[in-house]
């Protein structure tokens, strides 16, 4: 089964995205005693397809040197099993550090990216943090609202086509 990672800084929405795809299924693996992990994987079921998903949670969020704590061993292999990353980014608050030294390190990592701005329930949200998006190089990011579940079917048909 392919494995598509949820990356991005904290407070982005990955959580908020991970609950919207992956729905009720998320306690059955959630939910297992005495495992503690860093991330959390659940499965997504959509029109007799099916992926994997991760939502990478703590892994890549430490402050203090972002790129450093993320070779640590786990989360390459994580990396290394992911068939697609989706890179999400806060379309409202905007770009920080921690989403550039990101983008720096995805870009270095040689595999498949979907792009995508959470929290857009405006075109008008979206204006502002715009440019500084499209700074980080990744093209135009795929504008979607976790929270609202605006534009997930236009982000689960582009992640089956990158698959
Ligand atoms: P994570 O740290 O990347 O896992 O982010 P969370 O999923 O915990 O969300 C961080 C905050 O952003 C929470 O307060 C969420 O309610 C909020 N949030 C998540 N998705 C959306 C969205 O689509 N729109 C808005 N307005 N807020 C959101
Ligand atoms: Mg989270």
């Amino acid at each position: 089964m392919a494995t598509v990672l949820i990356i991005g800084r904290p407070n982005v929405g990955k959580s908020t995205l991970f609950n919207r795809l992956v729905g009720g299924r998320k306690a059955i693996v959630d939910d297992i005693p005495g495992v503690t992990r860093d991330f959390t994987v659940g499965r997504v079921n959509w029109q007799q397809k099916t992926f994997q998903l991760v939502d990478t949670c703590g892994l890549f969020e430490n402050p203090e040197n972002i790129v450093e704590e993320k070779m640590k061993e786990v989360t390459l292999e994580l990396l290394g099993e992911g068939d697609l990353l989706i890179f999400l980014v806060d379309g409202r608050q905007g770009v920080t550090s921690a989403d550039i030294e990101l983008s720096d390190y995805l870009r270095r990592q040689k595999k498949e990216i979907v792009f995508v701005a959470n929290k857009v329930e405006s075109e008008g949200a979206f204006y502002t943090a715009a440019n500084d998006i499209y700074a980080l190089g990744f093209g135009d990011p795929i504008k979607i609202s976790a929270a609202h579940g605006l534009n997930i079917d236009g982000l689960i048909d582009e992640i089956f086509e990158r698959l």
